[in-house]
């Protein structure tokens, strides 16, 4: 089966008792899901995790010691100690996912997380539509590694083909674009931006537990269905693209990352 590298995963506080770390790791094993960038709220999440499925699992530093503060991190000041307490030197290798609007990147509190970050060499993970992204793009400039979280949620082809234009530093992952595929078929302005970028975009499932209209583990119920959802448009991609997508640019991404 085709490996995949889940590049947006999260185990949060919600999960941990309905989804104990070795029935994930069943889980995963019976999905061909080789490894995952982890994100939890709080990050204790992340590290049980680890505990079970060891090297699988790459550490993200996110901001959110609960579900509540990813609608208000960028103006909390609490935030900025609770991220530099919770960071785990040669552990965590990016910082993310975090949740950034319009406007938001000249906040103190989103600037201190961000040089903290890039103090410690993490990539960033930006949940953030085009504009966002942009202006975050802007702010760190074009030596910094941004991983923009589900392609901006809502960017089309065309927003996407142009920040990955021009910014050689910028690689995406695309959970959540159920719009890749439509009733299964690959989309064509999908499947052209896909192979034309070949070498920048990753898969992945958020598994997000309390927000919107989720109450707790909808989303790991229901990851085998997501990931063979994915699974379905990459097999309508030819063999390296594919392999590229799955796993091989994840792979790629974590190798080239500074120390
Ligand atoms: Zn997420």
């Amino acid at each position: 089966m085709l490996p995949i590298f889940d590049a947006h995963m999260h185990y949060s506080r919600e999960s941990w008792a309905a989804y104990p770390p070795e029935k994930i790791q069943a889980l995963l094993d019976s999905l061909s899901v080789t490894s995952a960038l982890v994100s939890s709220a709080p990050d204790e999440g992340t590290f049980r995790l680890k505990a079970v499925l060891g090297d699988r699992v790459i550490p993200m530093l996110g901001p959110y010691r609960n579900g509540a503060d990813v609608f208000s991190w960028a103006r909390d000041g609490t935030i900025v100690p609770y991220v530099e307490s919770a960071y785990r030197a040669g552990q965590h290798r990016g910082f993310g996912e975090f949740h950034l609007n319009v406007g938001q990147i000249s906040l103190p509190v989103v600037r201190n997380v961000i040089a903290f970050a890039q103090s410690r060499n993490l990539f960033l993970q930006a949940h953030a539509d085009a504009r966002a992204v942009a202006e975050l793009l802007n702010y760190v400039g074009s030596d910094q590694i941004v991983l923009w979280a589900h392609a901006g949620v809502t960017a089309t082809p065309e927003q996407i083909d142009a920040l990955l234009a021009k910014w050689p530093k910028l690689s995406v992952e695309l959970s959540l674009r159920d719009d890749i595929a439509p009733q299964g078929q690959l989309d064509p302005k999908w499947r052209d931006l896909l192979l034309r970028y070949s070498d920048r975009f990753m898969v992945g499932t958020d598994t997000w537990t309390v927000g919107g209209s989720y109450t707790g583990n909808e989303r790991w119920d229901a990851y085998a269905t997501i990931v063979n959802r994915i699974r379905g448009w990459l097999m309508q991609l030819p063999d390296d693209p594919r392999a590229a997508i799955a796993y091989k640019n994840a792979e790629r991404f974590l190798a080239q990352l500074p120390r």
